[in-house]
Parts: C-alpha cells; sequence; structure tokens
C-alpha cells in the first residue's frame, strides 16, 4: 500500500509530539528526522492510536503542538494538528451492480478521491451522491466505524463503500437498511455486504444478558469518545428496571481491565468497534447502548452505535 503522508505544516514551536496508528509507526524515524532538521525538539507517542479521538493528552501536556497523523478532526482540541494520510488508487472503478443511483462513501484514507470516482461512475451512467456528514467528519463521503452522517437521508438505491475491511460497510448497511457494496481498490475485490449474521450474533450476546442484575456502563476517558451523559441516562434508566448500574472510567478498554470487577455484563459507551469487532475477547457481554435499550425494552431494533 503506497500512503502518502500530506505536507508536514511550517509551525514555530519549538517541542513536536508526534502521535500515529499502530500502522503508521514504521514512518515515526522519518518523520522525527524531517522535524529536527527544521530545529524541532521531537517526542514520538508510543500508546495506542486508533482513531482522532484517540489523542494522547498525556503527551500533549510536555509539549508546545501534537502532530496526529493518519486521522482527520473529530474534536477540536487546542494545540492538535491533524495531519491526513492517504491511500494512492486508480479511481476508474469498473462497477457492475443492477442500482443506477448509487451513493459514495470512504474512509478517510480513500476519501480524496471520491469525487473522481464520482465523475468516473457518472461518466459509466450512474447517478453518484457524494454528501458530508456531521462535523466529526471533514471530508465529502468520509465515515468512521463511529459515524455514517455522510448516508443521512440518503436518495439511492445501493451504497459503494471504499476501503479495506468490512466494518465500515457493514455499519452503513445496518445505518441505511441498503444494499451496499464494499470495493477494496488495492485488492481490486468488490463484495456484496450480508448484515444477517452480525445481527443474529448481537441478539445473541443480548439474550446472554436477560435476568443478569447488575451492568457496568463503561465510559472512555479519550477526548472523542467520552460519552458521560449517556452512560448517566443509561445508569438511571437500569436502576428504574431494577438492575444495578455503575459507571466504570476507564482510557483503553481492554478485557484485562473487567477482570476483576463483579459484573454480570457490559455497556459500551467507548468507541463501538469494541463492542462489535472485540467482543469475543471479553469473558462477559459487552452490549452497545442499543442493545442494552432492546434488554431494558425501551427499543425495539438494533440501530449502529454513532457518535455524532
Ligand atoms: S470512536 Fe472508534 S470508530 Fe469512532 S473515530 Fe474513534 S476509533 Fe474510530
Amino acid at each position: 500500500v503506497k500512503f502518502k503522508i500530506s505536507e508536514i505544516p511550517r509551525i514555530s514551536a519549538r517541542k513536536v509530539g508526534v502521535q500515529l496508528p499502530d500502522g503508521l509507526k514504521r514512518y515515526a524515524v522519518e518523520i522525527a528526522q524531517k522535524l529536527e532538521k527544521n530545529g524541532h525538539e521531537v517526542l514520538i507517542s508510543g500508546e495506542s492510536c486508533f482513531g482522532a479521538c484517540d489523542i494522547d493528552l498525556n503527551l500533549l501536556q510536555d509539549v508546545d503542538v501534537l502532530l496526529h497523523f493518519g486521522h482527520t478532526k473529530v474534536v477540536e482540541l487546542d494545540r492538535v494538528i491533524y495531519i491526513p494520510v492517504f491511500v494512492d488508487y486508480n479511481p476508474e472503478i469498473d462497477l457492475d451492480i443492477p442500482e443506477k443511483k448509487i451513493s459514495l462513501i470512504a474512509t478517510a484514507q480513500y476519501c480524496h478521491k471520491l469525487p473522481e470516482v464520482k465523475r468516473y461512475l457518472e461518466g459509466k451512467g450512474y447517478l453518484v451522491e457524494l454528501k458530508k456528514g456531521s462535523s466529526r467528519v471533514q471530508m465529502k463521503g468520509q465515515v468512521l466505524g463511529c459515524n455514517y452522517t455522510a448516508l443521512r437521508d440518503s436518495q439511492s438505491e445501493a451504497i459503494l463503500f471504499i476501503g479495506d475491511g468490512l466494518f465500515h460497510a457493514r455499519g452503513a448497511a445496518m445505518y441505511t437498511g441498503k444494499k451496499v457494496y464494499a470495493f477494496d481498490p488495492i485488492a481490486g475485490k468488490l463484495e456484496e455486504v450480508d448484515v444477517s449474521g452480525f445481527l443474529k450474533e448481537r441478539y445473541f450476546q443480548i439474550s446472554r444478558c436477560i435476568d443478569k442484575k447488575c451492568v457496568g456502563i463503561i465510559v472512555s476517558y479519550k477526548p472523542g469518545q467520552k460519552r458521560f451523559s449517556l452512560a448517566r441516562k443509561l445508569r438511571d434508566e437500569a436502576i428504574r428496571m431494577k438492575i444495578n448500574a455503575c459507571i466504570i472510567c476507564v482510557d483503553d478498554l481492554t478485557p484485562e481491565k473487567l477482570y476483576n470487577l463483579p459484573f454480570d455484563f457490559y455497556v459500551n459507551t467507548a468507541c463501538p468497534r469494541i463492542t462489535y469487532d472485540d467482543f469475543r475477547n471479553f469473558r462477559k457481554p459487552v452490549l452497545s447502548p442499543t442493545e442494552f435499550k432492546i434488554l431494558l425494552e425501551s427499543e425495539s431494533e438494533i440501530f449502529i452505535d454513532e457518535i455524532e
């Protein structure tokens, strides 16, 4: 995969922090050397970095400016500069699907070419919708694992997701209820997304919590994931339904952190990917906020968990 790291902006700050997601950490030395040549002292974050919601706030205290690579802004933070990284790919996608009205979406690394993809597909006779979502996303068509607002009020018959993996494509299918095609431009592979197995699994996880009487509601300190008011509402609703509920605060949510806690199950208000992708790593069931509401009977169907 060819990454194109955007220009590092000229900054006057002396002490510069560098934060990279795991997939880009191998560029740390190259980036540090560039910055040092310009007279900066560089401190590199060794912490996790799952998204732009995951800013190294400790490092931020020790530097004048923090450069956060690989993601676009999801929350406004003073002294943090976001430097997106793009994957180079051919926007001429040979699509052969029956639907003619389609919405285009992608993850941040693939969004820069969506206008070109749109033009190409329109030249092939498709009607293409490409819209920007809420302020949590920065580019047209951009989706996050926790935000599909680029598809709000979509008039299309189907969605075309460009990127790697099926997580976001599945989220888009849940969000819209429409047919979603996932195209990986590096592998050159097009797949139709099926959410039936995912839904079955989620209802199974809800069923594991029936008659359980003690729930831990998890909140993360990460600036773009912190949903205290939602956690408080869920706790109060649980208590009204005679379920013991406490709020648990963590930075990274890992299974080990929950080992010694005495709860029967958990509700995760931190990154939704943990609930959907990592739930098997946890000994006790982990539900999304909506799934918990289904358990409490205040909601009747599963919606994808979104952070606006
Ligand atoms: S909360 Fe999760 S899905 Fe949303 S931006 Fe952060 S890492 Fe990505």
